[in-house]
């Protein structure tokens, strides 16, 4: 029975990478009918942040990557923690730790260490210096537990190290990556447990991987490194270890690695623009996986069945962020008018075209801008660039071009019959509009370019824009005839 986990440290914003491991995580639970489980790791006590944890759970929550066992939010938002293997904090979890470790220390697999940092920092030094690779040099592997017993007595502070045989292979398979293999001489004594009694990420991981049953460890690729150490631990427990999957990063289209300074990578700052979840975890998808027939588009159910670890890329997976914004701009097409305008609204609030007490006035109206412009929209936030047309009854002639085309010898014509049209006119919906452009055209043979950008640029001050019987339709007939007198004064 499948198992897997997400295992995010609480320290801060979840990086967009975090997003694609939760994912492949999550997807790789679905497609085998397996469970998949969220576990809070937290034993770096120097890198907490305030809140992250929510923050880290609502992130994925929005995304619709969702489990069933493990920390979750329950209905009012607050933290709280369901199934079978827990707690699944794993600060709540010291107990447990102390057990394991003792158990390592009466076989001899971990020993007691009371270097002081002033004397690992010196040993570094000499290493650093004679061009070896800078490890522990086992100082206190052969202490008597006398000694060890005195220097506890003495209050002598230590961490618990874990002993590695010399020369001894270690091997796994990584399904992404094939048989890996390592050999202890190049391995340092991993600290176990550090001077404050909490677990090192190492050991805990082990620990916790091994009592929830997890079957696949699927994370990103600078753990890699860190897996000879953890396997040795299964080894020296007499436990068996899961199957490893180690994720390519993901790169920026510069093929280095993702980071903050570049811009967006924070799932938040996705959220923030005003890009859909769907469109969003359909993009993170790709990003490292390829299906096998170049399907681009994909509902999450697709996703579950289409998902396989062994399409997961070796090399690393480029994040392009026009692509993300082609894939979200469809799923922007075909969201319901309703669910744009909601989405929509904060930006127009925060551009200063709707005041804060007009939202719900006004949403019938955003909903009519946004079935206009929706077409142009990658993203919610650019909604602020393609309205200003749908708002007051004055505004620019945008460009000189505009100017000069209010100059043509039949502008005045077209002025005056659009005028009379619109002020009889009883339906005022983009069909009526349109017909009301049509009659035109055959009564007064103004048509084409024209016609319809004529009547564009009196009523909006723009050449190009969305389709002018639809803006006429939002913009309403009295607020037509305002900007036509206004265009003429
Ligand atoms: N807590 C680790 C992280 O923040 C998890 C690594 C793993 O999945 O083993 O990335």
């Amino acid at each position: 029975n499948v198992r897997v986990r997400f295992a995010p440290s609480p320290t801060g914003f979840v990086h967009i990478g975090s997003l694609r491991t939760a994912l492949y995580n999550y997807l790789f639970a679905k497609h085998a009918g397996g469970e998949y489980i969220l576990r809070v790791e937290d034993t770096d006590r120097t890198r907490l942040v305030d809140g992250a944890i929510e923050n880290m759970l609502n992130a994925m929550k929005w995304a619709g990557v969702n489990h069933t066992e493990g920390v979750m939010l329950d209905e009012n938002g607050n933290v709280t923690q369901k199934g079978e293997y827990g707690p699944y904090i794993q600060s709540e979890r010291l107990d447990i730790y102390q057990k394991y470790i003792k158990e390592l220390l009466d076989s001899g697999k971990a020993y007691y260490c009371f270097c002081t940092k002033e004397r690992l920092d010196a040993v570094r030094e000499q290493q650093k210096e004679a061009g070896e690779t800078p490890r522990y040099d086992g100082h206190c592997r052969d202490l008597t537990p006398e000694e060890v017993q005195a220097k506890i007595d003495a209050g002598e502070p230590y961490v618990i190290r874990l002993r590695l045989p010399e020369d001894h292979k270690i091997t796994f398979t990584d399904l992404v990556r094939g048989d890996m293999e390592f050999n202890t001489n190049d391995l340092d004594d991993q600290v176990l447990i550090k001077t404050d009694g909490f677990p090192t990420y190492h050991f805990a991981v082990v620990v916790d991987d091994h009592l929830m049953k997890i079957t696949h460890i699927i994370r990103g690729e600078e753990w890699v490194s860190s897996t000879p150490k953890h396997v040795y631990l299964y080894e020296a427990f007499g436990w068996e270890k899961p199957v490893f999957v180690h994720l390519p990063n993901i790169l920026n289209t510069e093929k280095k690695k993702l980071s903050k300074r570049q811009g967006d990578v924070a799932v938040e700052d996705f959220k923030k623009k005003g890009y859909l979840p769907e469109g969003l975890v359909n993009y993170v998808a790709l990003v490292g996986w390829s299906p096998e027939d170049n399907q681009e588009i994909f509902s999450m159910e697709e996703l579950e069945k289409a998902f396989s670890i062994e399409r997961v890329s070796k090399s690393g997976g480029v994040f392009d962020t026009e692509k993300l914004n082609w894939v979200n701009h469809h799923y922007m097409k075909e969201a319901d008018d309703a669910v744009l305008a909601e989405l929509c609204m904060p930006y127009l609030v925060e551009a200063g075209y709707i005041a804060e007490d007009e939202k719900e006035a006004k949403m019938d109206l955003v909903k009519e801008i946004v079935s206009a412009v929706k077409e142009k929209l990658h993203y919610a936030k650019e909604i602020t660039d393609h309205v200003s047309i749908f708002f007051g009854d004055k505004f620019e002639i945008e460009t000189e071009e505009g100017m000069e085309f209010l100059k043509l010898e039949h502008i005045p014509t077209l002025f005056d019959a659009l005028r009379e049209k619109i002020e009889a006119a009883e339906n005022f919906d983009a069909d009526s509009n349109f017909a009301i452009l049509k009659s035109i055209q055959k009564e007064y043979k103004i048509k084409g370019k024209n016609l319809y950008m004529g009547s564009r640029i009196m009523l909006t001050g723009q050449m190009h824009g969305p389709d002018i019987p639809k803006v006429m339709e939002v913009l309403g007939k009295e607020n037509c005839l305002r900007r036509l007198d206004y265009v003429k004064a």
